[in-house]
């Protein structure tokens, strides 16, 4: 299984402190079959401004400990960008990751209390110059939980929906549960992520979250999100 939005990382944002707790969240990646993990640490202005260089560096450092423990998972260097409006500029001058080098997903973020007021026009400008962004989470968003339909104008702009698998498994509260169950029935989630940050309350999840949806609408919609996955870490089109 692959995994495109966690905080995997050690040190950098509110993912594990140290080394040891990383290892810890990554053998519970490995157990439930979890084999690529994109690395998604916060990128936040004026909190964890983990620039590129500062995420590559400690991915390589990672994936060594993962080699040196006989952890079996791939991981890729990226960042979760709470949008601030240059998130265009940031990708172009190097300072902001897409999902993998090169592609043109990007994992964007909105406050969870408000939406910009420069979200449509930060997302045009991302998708004229090529990039189509995925919105982290938008089922734990309060004016998205509120009224849905501003995530269903960004979809038919050409976002996409990362909806995180402990919302479905009712692990963020009933507000979150409820949009998450809305967005899977009317189709509007194109992606599973864990938004893993530890081992206590905040877990992959991703393997619960799939057998819940094979028991609501069948295998195929899961194979679906799986190769929804392995698209957006190829860079292939969805
Ligand atoms: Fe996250």
């Amino acid at each position: 299984m692959i995994d495109i939005h966690n905080h995997l990382l050690y040190g950098l944002d509110d993912g594990p402190l140290d080394a040891e707790s990383m290892l810890e969240l990554a053998r519970e990646a490995e157990k439930i079959g979890i084999t690529d993990i994109v690395v998604t640490p916060h990128y936040i202005e004026h909190r964890f401004k983990n620039s590129a260089s500062i995420v590559k560096e400690r991915t390589d450092e990672v994936q060594a400990l993962l080699n040196d423990n006989k952890i079996d998972i791939k991981i890729y260097p990226s960042q979760e960008i709470h949008m601030f409006g240059k998130e265009l500029e940031g990708l172009q001058s190097g300072e902001l990751l897409p999902i993998t080098q090169g592609s043109k997903y990007v994992l964007i973020e909105f406050p969870f209390f408000s939406v910009p007021d420069f979200a449509e026009e930060t997302f045009d400008k991302l998708f004229n110059a090529g990039y189509r962004p995925l919105l982290a989470h938008p089922e734990r968003i309060i004016p998205i939980q509120d009224n849905p339909e501003i995530l269903y104008d960004l979809i038919d702009r050409g976002a996409l929906c990362q909806v995180t698998a402990g919302s479905l498994v009712d692990r963020y509260g009933p507000d979150a549960k409820r949009v998450a169950d809305e967005l899977l029935k009317k189709d509007a989630i194109h992606i599973i992520g864990s938004d893993a940050h530890n081992t206590s309350n905040r877990n992959f999840h991703i393997r619960e979250a799939y057998e819940y949806i094979e028991q609501q609408f069948g295998e195929e919609k899961v194979i679906q999100f799986k190769e929804n996955a392995r698209k957006i870490l190829e860079n292939e089109d969805i």
